[in-house]
C-alpha cells in the first residue's frame, strides 16, 4: 500500500509574510572607548554572519571573529553573538558585533552590514519591533528610554521596575477585573429574560468600587513616577542680594548637583537642575527677568514670564532682617497667581531668629539661613510636600500619557455608577474605561501614538 506523505501545511508563498527589513545601528555611545557594537536585527542573518566572517556562531555563544570587509581584508577582530529569532531582545534574528571602540572601526563595521543588505536603523527601531512582536509592551518600551534617561538613582530604579513589568502587571490587573465586570453586564444584557440577576448575584457595584480603590492606588504610584520623572519647575525670586543663588547651592547640597540649562528659555534666566532626595527641582531664578528696552530681549522675557505661570512652586526671598518691604511686595504682585507660593526668610542667623514655618495669607513661610543651612530642611520638606511627595517603596516609572489615561478610566468608572440604572450606558462606559486603561500598555494605540513614543530614543535603541 502507497505510504501517504505526510502534508505540511506551508501558507503560499504570496501568503506568507515579508520578512521584516534587516536593521543595524551602532548601539554603543559616539566617541572612544574599550568596546564599540554595532546591532542587526532582521529576519534571517545567517548569511550575513558568514558573509561578514566566514562564521555561522552557535545561538547566544560568543565567538571570536574576524569582521572582514567586501576585499576580505579584516576591519576588526571583535566577538560575534548570534540571538536566533524569536529569542532576542527584538524578537527576530539579532546580531551584535563587539568590536573596539573606536569611531572609525565601528563605522567601517556598520558601513560593511549596509553593504550587506541592512538599512539604517531609525531612532528607537529596535525597541519598536520588540514593541510589535510582543516580547515587552508600550509600559516597557517607555521604560527603556526612562532607564536610559534616568539621572537619579531613585529614577533608573523606578524604571527598571516598570521595565521589568511591575507598571504592566498593576495595569493588567486592573484590565482583568475591568473584563470580568463587563463580562457580567454583557451576560445580563444578552439574557434579559433570565431569572437570575447577575449584576446583584455578582456584585457589579462592589466590583466597582473595589476596581475605583485599586485605580486609585495605581494612579499615586504613577504620580510619583511621573515626579521623579518630570520634576518640579521651581521658581526663584527676590531683590539682589537676598541669597539666591545661597539657597540654590544650600538645597544642592550633597546630592548630585547636575546643570542643564533647559531648551527653549532664555539662558540667564534658568539655573539648573538639582535633585532632592532624587526628585529633579528644575530652578528658574527671576534674576534674568530685569525691565529692558531691547526688542528682541523684551519678547525672550515676556515668554519666560508666561512659563512661570506653568510653574509647580513659586519660592519667594526676603530678608530676615527687614522682612516683606515694598520692593519685595512689588516683586510679589508680578509673580505667577496660579502655583504654590512660599516665602522665604533668609539670613536668619544675621536676624538671630530660630528657623521657622508658618503660614502665611497666600502660602507657607520659612524662616531660614542659607549661609549656615538652618531651616534648609524645613524649605526641603516643604517643596517635596507640595509636590505631592510621599517617600514610598515600589514607585514606577510614568509619564503624563500614563496619568491621563488612568485619570480617563476613573472618569469612565464614575460615569458607569452613575449610570448603573441604565444597563447599556453602564456597558459602554465600562468599555470606554478599558480602552482608555488598555492605552497604557499599548492595547489599542494610534500609529501616531507609536511614532510619538520611539522618536525619542537615541538611534540603537
Ligand atoms: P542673590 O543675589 O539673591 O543670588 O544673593 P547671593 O546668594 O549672591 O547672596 C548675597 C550675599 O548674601 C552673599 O554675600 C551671601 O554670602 C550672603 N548670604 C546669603 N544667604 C545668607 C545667610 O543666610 N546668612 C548670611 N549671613 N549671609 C547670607
Amino acid at each position: 500500500m502507497e505510504q501517504r506523505r505526510p502534508t505540511t501545511v506551508r501558507p503560499e508563498p504570496s501568503h506568507r509574510p515579508d520578512p521584516p527589513a534587516t536593521i543595524a545601528a551602532i548601539a554603543t555611545p559616539a566617541g572612544r572607548g574599550g568596546i564599540g557594537i554595532v546591532r542587526i536585527s532582521g529576519g534571517e542573518l545567517g548569511a550575513l554572519a558568514a558573509a561578514l566572517s566566514g562564521k555561522q556562531p552557535a545561538p547566544r555563544r560568543a565567538v571570536v571573529a574576524d569582521f572582514k570587509a567586501a576585499d576580505g581584508s579584516v576591519i576588526d577582530r571583535g566577538l560575534l553573538l548570534h540571538f536566533p529569532a524569536p529569542h532576542s531582545f527584538t524578537g527576530e534574528d539579532v546580531l551584535e558585533l563587539h568590536a573596539h571602540g573606536g569611531p572609525v572601526v565601528v563605522h567601517m563595521l556598520l558601513g560593511r552590514c549596509l553593504e550587506l543588505g541592512a538599512r539604517m536603523a531609525e531612532p528607537g527601531e529596535f525597541t519598536r519591533r520588540a514593541f510589535l512582536n510582543g516580547k515587552i509592551d508600550l509600559a516597557q518600551a517607555e521604560a527603556v528610554i526612562d532607564l536610559i534617561d534616568a539621572e537619579t538613582q531613585a529614577a533608573a530604579r523606578s524604571a527598571v521596575r516598570s521595565l521589568q513589568g511591575e507598571f504592566s502587571r498593576e495595569i493588567q490587573g486592573l484590565l482583568d477585573e475591568l473584563i470580568a465586570l463587563r463580562v457580567l453586564v454583557e451576560a445580563t444584557l444578552d439574557f434579559p429574560d433570565e431569572e437570575i440577576d447577575f449584576l446583584t448575584a455578582g456584585d457589579a457595584l462592589g466590583r466597582l468600587a473595589r476596581l475605583d480603590e485599586r485605580l486609585r492606588r495605581v494612579f499615586s504610584r504613577a504620580r510619583q513616577g511621573r515626579l521623579l520623572r518630570g520634576g518640579l519647575q521651581v521658581v526663584l525670586a527676590g531683590q539682589p542680594n537676598v541669597g539666591k543663588s545661597s539657597l540654590l547651592n544650600r538645597l544642592a547640597g550633597d546630592e548630585l548637583a547636575i546643570v542643564t540649562p533647559h531648551p527653549g528659555t532664555t539662558r540667564d534666566l534658568v539655573r539648573g537642575t538639582l535633585h532632592v532626595e532624587g526628585i529633579p527641582l528644575h530652578v528658574i531664578d527671576t534674576a534674568g527677568l530685569r525691565e529692558t528696552s531691547d526688542q528682541v530681549e523684551k519678547i525672550g522675557i515676556e515668554r519666560s514670564w508666561r512659563e512661570l505661570e506653568r510653574a509647580d512652586v513659586v519660592v519667594h526671598l526676603v530678608d530676615a532682617n527687614f522682612g516683606v518691604g515694598e520692593e519685595d511686595r512689588a516683586i510679589a504682585d508680578r509673580l505667577p497667581v496660579g502655583p504654590a507660593r512660599i516665602t522665604v526668610e533668609n539670613k536668619i542667623d544675621l536676624a538671630q531668629r530660630p528657623a521657622a514655618r508658618g503660614e502665611t495669607g497666600s502660602g507657607v513661610l520659612i524662616a531660614l539661613s542659607a549661609k549656615t543651612g538652618e531651616g534648609i530642611e524645613l524649605l526641603r520638606h516643604e517643596l517635596l510636600n507640595l509636590a505631592g511627595w510621599q517617600p514610598a517603596e515600589g514607585v514606577f516609572t510614568a509619564r503624563e500619557r500614563h496619568l491621563s489615561a488612568l485619570n480617563e478610566t476613573a472618569t469612565h468608572l464614575a460615569e458607569a455608577r452613575a449610570l448603573s440604572n441604565r444597563l447599556e450606558l453602564f456597558a459602554e462606559e465600562l468599555r470606554l474605561a478599558q480602552s482608555a486603561l488598555a492605552t497604557i500598555t499599548g492595547g489599542f494605540s494610534s500609529d501616531e501614538l507609536l511614532g510619538e513614543i520611539f522618536s525619542r530614543f537615541c538611534i540603537g535603541k
